[in-house]
């Protein structure tokens, strides 16, 4: 039997097996871990990326989003109580980092066909303690982006959770750098994964920049010396060295993604799948996930897993109905549940192969 996997590690991480040697060779041999020169590297190199003036590399994607939260905090742009608009349909993450530090998630409906916040539903949750934006660009998709226009006008801070949107960019705006912060995951299975844990934080706001720069190390701004309360959370030299290995093949990679992507939406044909909705000539979606809609999404997702191919789903339980939340979170979210109920992401990364790419679709238009 045929077997697709959803997204192979291994077999992406193979791909740069002689240059992760090397790296980790000189690293190793260099006696220096923790915030040397592959870390000062891969920020700079990640920062002009993204098209920001400063990249603050972290320990995750979850760090990364309560970083900026916490700057907010200490340089008094946001204050206990505030409330944050976050999507309903957002992985965990997201409404976590708001929780976290002390802010009050505002759970907001997205569009059904994007899956994203659209501005058009915005105005109507803004209460007097709205203070802040996270937007999510989900699944690797932009979200709307007259929610910037929109963020000025209503004096909002505005947060990109970026941690599946490595390289998406249109009309020359780029993930990182459309609102006043964008927070990134590093995680393995993310567009760029490093081979554990990481994150990062791009900014054009020197202050928010330095802010993170001390919280995320100890609230130090120099050796011993504590300004803030602070916490620990470093990206270390070995990843570094890794995702400036893998950063420069990034857009070969995402471009393979929206190949396969293109090919998916050409190709398949089926009464009992939605398929998603993308600008197919612009970049603004980079396929961390190929997600459809199908009423018979279970019965779809065992066929499949009957025929070898692997699909997931993203995300099985919405944030709202999760026991982590109960009693938090309040508030009926129809097309978040109708998202969870009915999504199905097939296998998409730059490694599938045609072969594999045209066997999911043929398996996909005979499924009845
Ligand atoms: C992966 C992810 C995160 C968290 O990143 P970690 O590195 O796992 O902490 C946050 N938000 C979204 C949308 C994600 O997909």
């Amino acid at each position: 039997m045929k077997r697709v996997d959803f997204l192979s590690l291994q077999g992406i991480n193979a791909r740069f097996t002689e240059q992760f040697n090397s790296a980790f060779a000189e690293i190793n041999a260099s006696g220096w871990y923790i915030n040397g020169k592959f870390v000062k590297k891969f920020e700079a190199e990640f920062a002009q990326y993204c098209h920001a003036e400063f990249c603050a590399s972290v320990a995750n994607g979850l760090d990364a989003l309560e970083l900026i939260l916490k700057s907010y905090l200490q340089l008094g742009l946001l204050a206990k109580g505030d409330e944050v608009i976050v999507p309903a349909n957002t992985f965990i993450a997201t409404i976590l980092s708001v929780s976290n530090v002390g802010l009050i998630p505002r759970l907001v409906e997205p569009d059904p066909v994007t899956f994203n916040l659209s501005s058009a539903n915005l105005q109507s949750h803004l209460t007097n303690k709205t203070k802040a934006i996270i937007g999510v660009h989900l699944y690797g998709q932009l979200f709307d982006l007259n929610i910037v226009k929109f963020a000025k006008e209503n004096n909002l801070l505005l947060i990109e959770d970026a941690a599946q949107a490595h390289g998406a960019s249109s009309d020359g705006l780029v993930a990182g750098s459309i609102g006043d912060a964008a927070a990134f995951s590093f995680y393995p299975g993310k567009n760029l994964g490093a081979l554990g844990d990481g994150g990062a934080v791009t900014t054009n706001n020197k202050k928010v920049y330095e802010m993170i720069k001390m919280i995320s190390n100890y609230g130090s701004s120099a050796k011993y010396v504590h300004d803030v309360i602070g916490q620990n959370s470093r990206l270390d030299e070995i990843q570094a060295a890794l995702l400036s290995i893998k950063l420069k093949a990034l857009n070969a990679d995402n471009s393979r993604r929206q190949k396969i992507a293109n090919l998916y939406s050409e190709k398949i044909h089926s009464k009992f799948l939605e398929l998603p909705a993308f600008d197919k000539n612009s970049n603004s979606h980079v396929f961390h996930l190929y997600v459809v809609l199908s009423p018979e999404r279970d019965r779809l997702k065992n066929y499949l897993s009957e025929k070898g191919i692997e699909t997931l789903i993203h995300y099985p339980i919405p944030p709202h109905r999760q026991k982590a939340y109960q009693g938090i979170l309040e508030g009926n979210y129809p097309i978040t549940d109708k998202i969870h109920e009915q999504c199905l992401s097939l296998p998409i990364s730059p490694i599938l192969t045609d072969e594999e790419i045209n066997y999911v679709i043929s398996t996909i238009n005979s499924f009845n």
